[in-house]
């Protein structure tokens, strides 16, 4: 989804989920120095839906809705809960002639044990790994409990190296998943403290790999 598409798709969200819409309204657009205002807030779930399309995300609302998911456990959780479900909706709509899994005993399986077939790996960003070293990666809660974040404090997908990474790794002039320089995260758990401090310490060991492909993954990402 770009910014557009999310809008429409908070939109749509919060006529379902109303007193949301109502919380997100009543959010500071000009808040005093350190707090997250209301744009802040907003950037920060699109670049967590930025990978679901508007469509899955709009299925993704509805299944919750319907509550045929796990409610989110509180506010800050929702945009990756909505982006969860999409890419659960996603996998379950590839067509069966370019599906990968096979069953095997059985069992289902999947080619690429690393990506699960996406083709993508969804990794701490560029941006904070760089942040990391500069030293402006962080969340932190406020007084009143409402988690601040940081603008450093994102992910993006990385293409795996896979079959299913090669269409992904053209289009980020071809960069590919190495797990000695990219650290897989999960988007609902990017503001665990616990999450964050392995982070850092994954940074401090990789940044000599990291660094030759630092402008590719940095520039490539801003595409976006
Ligand atoms: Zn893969």
């Amino acid at each position: 989804m770009d910014k557009h598409e999310f809008k429409e798709w908070l939109l749509y969200h919060t006529s379902i989920f109303r007193s949301l819409g109502t919380w997100i309204a009543e959010l500071p657009p000009n808040p005093p120095d350190g707090m997250a205002s209301r744009s802040d807030t907003t950037d920060f779930w699109c670049r967590i839906l930025r990978d679901a399309s508007l469509e899955d995300a709009k299925a993704a609302t509805e299944r919750l809705a319907a509550g045929l998911e796990p409610e989110p456990r509180s506010r800050d959780s929702i945009p990756g809960c909505v982006a969860r479900i999409a890419r659960q909706i996603a996998r379950d709509r590839a067509p069966p002639q370019l599906a990968l899994t096979r069953p095997i005993d059985g069992e289902a399986t999947v080619r690429c044990a690393q990506c699960e077939d996406l083709g993508m790996i969804y990794c701490w960003s560029a941006f904070s790994m760089q942040a990391v070293i500069d030293g402006t990666f962080g969340t932190r809660r406020r007084a009143d409990g409402v988690i601040v974040h940081n603008q450093h404090v994102y992910g993006a997908s990385v293409p795996c190296t896979c079959e299913a990474g090669d269409p992904w790794a053209k289009k980020r002039r071809g960069l590919r998943f190495d797990p000695k320089k990219w650290k897989p995260v999960l988007p609902y758990r990017m503001d665990e403290r616990k999450e964050q401090e392995a982070f850092v310490e994954f940074v401090d060991g990789a940044y000599e790999e990291w660094l030759g492909t630092r402008e590719t993954a940095i520039s490539t990402e801003s595409d976006f």
